[in-house]
């Protein structure tokens, strides 16, 4: 056990929440965290609620005008101070981050690696505000202004604690938004660390503030808030529809990162061992906890059986335990509901004839732990209508191309998929063809600053990361301006 790595991890755990850059510590009896790997207590965070709320968006909208008005370029020197900050504090942000959602710790520090790409990002983007200039056919000149919306409500989920908060912090900050932030409640102490480096790193008081509690009493109370004017959440596709609702009376913009349910189709013609390989690594990263995890692997008929058995003997050998246990692979699920839905949809492969090849059933670990599983055959409906969010991998074999596009394309959601041939054509027409947000090429990895980011369908809407990330946080002013002739 990584013990000093762990320590590190607690030496920034906050047992507070944060309005406008004041700490409000717990009252009565708070929040609990644990740590999914034990179910050990980690710390409360304060219970909330619409009162203290609107405290943080009152003080949202006193530091939105200076903030916005402000030099942009100060926007982008605050956004690297702080970068440069989770950069010298990766290991133990990575270990708060390992201690409350439970992926192993070098996975974690990978995640604020990532994180903090955003921020980088965005620094640039924030440096990069450019309107434009056009000749009206009135004889005008029309000018435009990327100015920002205003201040944001950012609600984030538990599965990336640091990078689903600075995807939308980057570019709010940068555009000039302040932001009230409701993190998930098994996951508020890295957020709450990452805020606390960002007043360190110079960020004014109100712009930031990160309230703890009760979901649905702080959502409704930033929902509607005729002050916040913007929501940006990431989580389910049930939680975003309510919101999306909640947030209608007041005509706030919306962006809705949520649930998928990504195939990932295997041709004949791929490179077997690469597909096995990038299937592990986009599947297995959080336990299979992560919205773009391949749901439902279709590989087609002749390399099925060859496909899923490669696959399952890699599998079963991925380690298994608790974060901080030097080369473990894959940790615990969040909590005992996660590892309910994972057994059910193992029952429902079973019931439908398929196999299991590998894993199949709690881990002997105990508590929170499931084997890593790979199943071969049965009925893909399921997967195509439920995210299972842990770590199993169904295989289904297919027999056509126009079959695969059906089968994937057979969703609700269209978040991310994937796609593994050796013939560029069907590559190209393939991932044309698809309906999802995002797909990956002979590659099962595709979520990267760079890249935009977001769904179809169910899954959502906006884009995040990218040059178009910070579209989401500015409305464009057009300024048309009657210059006299001489
Ligand atoms: P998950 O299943 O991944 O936990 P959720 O959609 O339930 O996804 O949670 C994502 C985020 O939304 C979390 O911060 C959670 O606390 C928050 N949340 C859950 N229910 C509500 C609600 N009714 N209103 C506002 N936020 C909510």
């Amino acid at each position: 056990m990584n013990l000093a790595a762990r320590d590190a991890g607690l030496s920034l755990l906050r047992q507070h929440a944060l309005i406008a850059g004041e700490p409000i510590a717990a009252n009565g009896a708070g929040v609990a965290v644990d740590n999914p790997a034990d179910g050990a207590l980690l710390g409360h965070v304060p219970d909330l609620g619409a009162a203290e709320t609107k405290r943080a968006v009152a003080a949202a909208v006193d530091a939105f005008t200076d903030w916005s008005r402000g030099d942009p370029h100060e926007r982008a020197a605050f956004l690297r101070a702080w970068a440069a900050l989770i950069d010298e504090n990766t290991e133990a942000l990575g270990a708060l981050c390992a201690l409350e959602n439970g992926k192993p710790f070098e996975e974690a520090k990978g995640e604020i690696a990532y994180a903090n790409g955003f921020i980088k990002w965005f620094a640039g983007e924030a440096e990069r505000l450019i309107g434009e200039t056009q000749d009206s056919p009135l004889g005008h000149l029309i000018l435009t202004y990327r100015e920002a919306v205003g201040p944001c409500a950012l609600i984030t989920p538990w599965n990336f604690p640091a990078a689903m908060l600075t995807r939308k912090l980057g570019p709010a900050f940068a555009a000039g938004c302040t932001a009230v932030v409701k993190p998930a409640s098994q996951t508020p102490f890295t957020a709450i660390a990452l805020a606390e480096l960002a007043y360190r790193a110079g960020l004014p008081a109100g712009a930031l503030s990160i309230v703890t509690g009760e979901a649905a009493v702080i959502g409704k109370a930033l929902c509607d808030s005729p002050d916040i004017r913007k929501l940006s959440f990431t989580g389910s596709t049930g939680v975003g529809r309510k919101l999306a609702e909640q947030c209608a009376p007041t005509l706030k913009r919306v962006s809705m990162e949520l649930g998928g349910a990504a195939p990932l189709v295997v041709f004949a013609d791929a490179d077997l061992d690469l597909a096995v390989a990038e299937t592990i690594k986009g599947k297995f990263r959080n336990s299979g906890q992560t919205c773009v995890c391949p749901n439902r692997v279709y590989v087609e008929r002749p390399v099925a059986e060859t496909f899923a058995e490669k696959l399952a003997a890699q599998v079963a050998r991925l380690p298994v335990g608790d974060a901080f246990q030097p080369g473990v692979k894959v940790g615990p699920l969040i909590d005992d509901k996660a590892l309910d839905k994972v057994e059910r949809h193992v029952a429902a492969i079973q019931a439908d004839g398929g196999r299991i090849l590998t894993g199949g059933a709690r881990h002997a670990l105990g508590g929170r732990f499931f084997q890593p599983t790979v199943t071969l055959g049965g009925d893909d409906r399921l997967f195509r209508e439920e995210e299972t969010f842990g770590p199993m991998v169904p295989v289904f074999p297919f027999d056509t191309e126009a079959e695969a596009l059906e089968k994937a394309d057979a969703s609700e959601f269209g978040l991310a998929s994937y796609l593994f041939t050796r013939d560029l054509d069907r590559a190209m027409r393939f991932s044309r063809r698809i309906e999802a947000g995002m797909c990956g090429v002979n590659t099962g990895l595709i979520s990267t600053p760079v890249a935009p980011f977001g769904g179809v369908k169910q899954s959502g809407y906006g884009r995040e990361g990218s040059i178009h990330g910070i579209d989401e946080y500015v409305n464009v002013k057009t300024v048309t301006l009657a210059l006299r002739s001489a």
